[in-house]
């Protein structure tokens, strides 16, 4: 059986998935069977932060597997306790840290503490967490019901958990809180839902107003986090304090991590919350060189040279295509170029792959770019000039 029809029959067909079959990778360059090269502008949605086969966290990897890879969490377990100093100290914030193994179950940690957290500091219990539409927060029953995208409540999985609620924009959250709100649940950067990201000043307000009334903000930096826009939390270029802070995508470099960190330091007590595989000796290690290679380029000011010249490609390539692109969108490596209509989206999502370059959908119109964030400046020349030659054929 060819590849694509072993697919087909044994994986549940969950994804509409492109069979490009791609085997090896070095840095943002990917290479198929037949030893065609693509430029990765999507790190397989925000994940590959250090880019393919990065040296130094392969023989990290490599080493922690030929040691130990996982004993359960009812012993301490050495890197996990250093990827939680780690993290608390770029984050800036007192703070502690629960690992898990994906983005949503960070998110349904989070959710877990605020619900415990609405019981035990006030009088009536508080339950209710509010999103934001054209959120996402994962696929869990719970993080889906978080999300506010009305498409993924699909009425075959109900019946769905109590306590959300949607607003379209941030000054609404003021009027949908009532006495039962525990907690704001927000991307500072909306990637899945359109690579939109929301204004400071608003957020600072918001920020200001939840801790005054003694109200949880939870930002889900699921795909924000881990210098994704530049600095290590779009929490610190926002200037605020969450209470609650997700962690996942960028975080092991590919290797799945999920972690959620708070300064609500006790709510959770023994026998709360648990995962067998969360924060295992593997994972950490990963994310302990990923944070250490991306800390040091932040630090030397690579990281950011690197945004301004990915920037200055976008936007040539912007002005360049008015016609079919209204404006470009996001902040760091995080970024997108809003089309005028949904047909072209998909089609320079799907043509750019038959060109050599990687890149995602996010909302019905945007064209989304997550590049690894060590991706050189010879792939990001190559990456734009493919690109240019799919907006050509149009
Ligand atoms: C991807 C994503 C999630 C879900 O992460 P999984 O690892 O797929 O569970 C949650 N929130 C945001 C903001 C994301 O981008």
């Amino acid at each position: 059986m060819d590849l694509e029809t072993l697919d087909k029959r044994y994986l549940l067909p969950t994804y509409a998935r492109n069979y490009t079959n791609f085997v090896s990778g070095k840095g943002a360059t990917l290479y198929d069977e037949r030893g065609r090269d693509y430029i990765d502008f999507a790190s397989g949605i925000g994940v590959n932060a250090l880019g393919h086969a990065h040296p130094k966290l392969v023989e990290a990897i490599c080493d922690q597997a030929s040691k130990i890879i996982h004993i359960s969490n009812l012993q301490v377990i050495e890197p996990q306790a250093h990827l939680a100093e780690r993290i608390v100290s770029l984050s800036g914030y007192d703070m502690a840290c629960f690992f898990a193994n994906s983005g949503a179950e960070a998110n349904e940690g989070a959710i877990k503490i605020a619900r415990k957290y609405g019981e035990t500091h006030f009088e009536k219990k508080r339950y209710k967490v509010i999103t934001l539409e054209h959120s996402f927060h994962g696929r869990t029953i719970t993080t889906v019901k978080a999300t506010g995208q009305g498409k993924f409540h699909q009425p075959h999985f109900s019946p769905y958990p109590d306590g959300f609620s949607y607003v379209s924009t941030i000054a609404d959250i003021y009027d949908a809180i009532d006495d039962e709100t525990v907690a704001v649940m927000i991307e500072l950067v909306q990637g899945e839902g359109g690579v939109e990201p929301f204004d400071k000043a608003e957020v600072q307000a918001l920020a200001k107003e939840l801790r005054s009334r003694g109200l949880l903000l939870i930002v889900d930096e699921v795909q924000t986090g881990v210098y994704r826009t530049g600095a290590f939390l779009a929490s610190n270029l926002y200037e605020i304090e969450p209470d609650i802070v997700t962690l996942a995508k960028g975080l092991g470099g590919g290797v799945p991590i999920g972690a959620v960190m708070t300064r609500h330091k006790s709510v959770l007590q023994p026998g709360d919350h648990g995962s067998t595989f969360g924060g295992n000796y593997l994972s950490t290690r990963a994310g302990l060189i990923v944070t250490e290679v991306l800390s040091s380029e932040a630090q030397s000011g690579a990281l950011t040279e690197r945004i301004a010249y990915f920037d200055a490609r976008l936007q040539a390539l912007l002005k360049r295509h008015e016609d079919i692109f209204d404006k470009s969108v996001g902040i760091g490596l995080m970024r997108g170029l809003r089309c005028f209509d949904s047909k072209a989206q998909a089609s320079i999502v799907n043509k750019a792959m038959e060109a050599g370059v990687v890149v995602l959908k996010a909302g019905r119109n945007t064209v989304r770019f997550l590049p690894p964030l060590l991706i050189s400046h010879d792939e990001i020349d190559t990456g734009f000039e493919r690109l240019e030659t799919v907006l050509a054929s149009l």
